[in-house]
């Protein structure tokens, strides 16, 4: 077969032996996501998305938040829609915090970006206590590594009156972690403010915000994943160790496999 003739779901990918990073392939990204189908496209295809693109190499990527020459939004609807977007060069898949269909927010996210002096057990501390604070608000709450330096503690809601209270919700939670323990948390968003600390970053929770989706590669040396997992396994689960190659053997937990089915309201 000639290289030009690799087609996935009926669709023709174009370079499929191009070197994403090391001997990682275009292929490979493509049979990923062809692979993690059925767990990433709950996440997608009832919100709008953005993506990072990449044409040459990891050196070479944009961020990608409408069709080309227009101000549409982009959606995933479908597996060949995710096929033709990693086709297109699409790695990384970022998720807006609200449902399509009626603009209420329905996501929830607060992202931990630690200091990077921060030792790995003083950010999942820092984990830990945004769950303990959660669960006094009787909230469930989900843990996924952010495939980078951080975690991501994901709430999913049934039903939110509206955005403001879903932000003010977010900033109060996010206020009274740094207020409780002043030492570890700060939502100051300057670096400097950062050290030593772990920035929670509750602004994802605006309607012009993303955060990573659930399953994402990113577009990261070695291809991690943005991986979730059960909160008992937080301390085997390092912010970037799943990933493109080795994530098979961690899809067993299905620690998400609830998600959908809580049914939490902020009113
Ligand atoms: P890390 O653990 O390394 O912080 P992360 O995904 O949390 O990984 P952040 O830089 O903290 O990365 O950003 C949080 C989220 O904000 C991202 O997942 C992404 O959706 C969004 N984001 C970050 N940078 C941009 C950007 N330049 N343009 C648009 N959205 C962005
Ligand atoms: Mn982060």
């Amino acid at each position: 077969m000639k290289e030009t003739e690799t087609k996935v779901l009926n669709i023709e990918i174009s370079h499929p032996q191009r070197i994403i990073d090391r001997d990682i392939k275009k292929i490979d990204i493509i049979k990923y996501y062809e692979l993690i189908e059925p767990f990433i496209l709950p996440f997608l295809n009832n919100r709008p998305i953005s993506e990072i693109r990449c044409h040459n190499g990891l050196k070479d990527t944009f961020f990608k938040k409408h069709h080309n020459n227009s101000d549409e939004l982009i959606y995933v609807k479908d597996k060949q829609s995710l096929i033709l977007e990693c086709q297109n060069g699409t790695i990384e898949f970022h998720t807006y915090g609200y449902n399509k269909k009626s603009h209420k927010p329905d996501i929830m996210v607060f992202d931990l970006d630690p200091d990077d002096k921060l030792s790995l057990k003083k950010v999942r501390q820092g984990v830990l206590n945004l769950k303990i604070i959660l669960d006094k608000l009787n909230l469930k709450s989900f843990l996924k590594t952010s495939g980078g330096k951080g975690y991501h503690v994901v709430i999913p809601f049934f039903k939110v009156i509206n955005y403001k209270k879903f932000e003010t919700f977010a900033k109060k939670v996010a206020l009274l972690m740094e207020k409780t323990w002043p030492n570890l948390y700060t939502t100051n968003i300057k670096k400097d403010a950062r050290n030593g600390k772990i920035f929670i970053d509750y602004l994802r929770n605006k309607k012009s915000a993303t955060c990573i989706a659930p399953y994402s590669l990113r577009a990261r040396e070695k291809l991690p994943i943005s991986f979730p997992i059960a909160w008992e396994d937080l301390t085997k689960f390092s912010p970037n160790k799943v990933n493109i190659k080795n994530f098979k053997k961690y899809l067993y937990n299905n620690a998400w496999n609830e998600f959908f089915k809580v049914k939490q309201e902020l009113i």
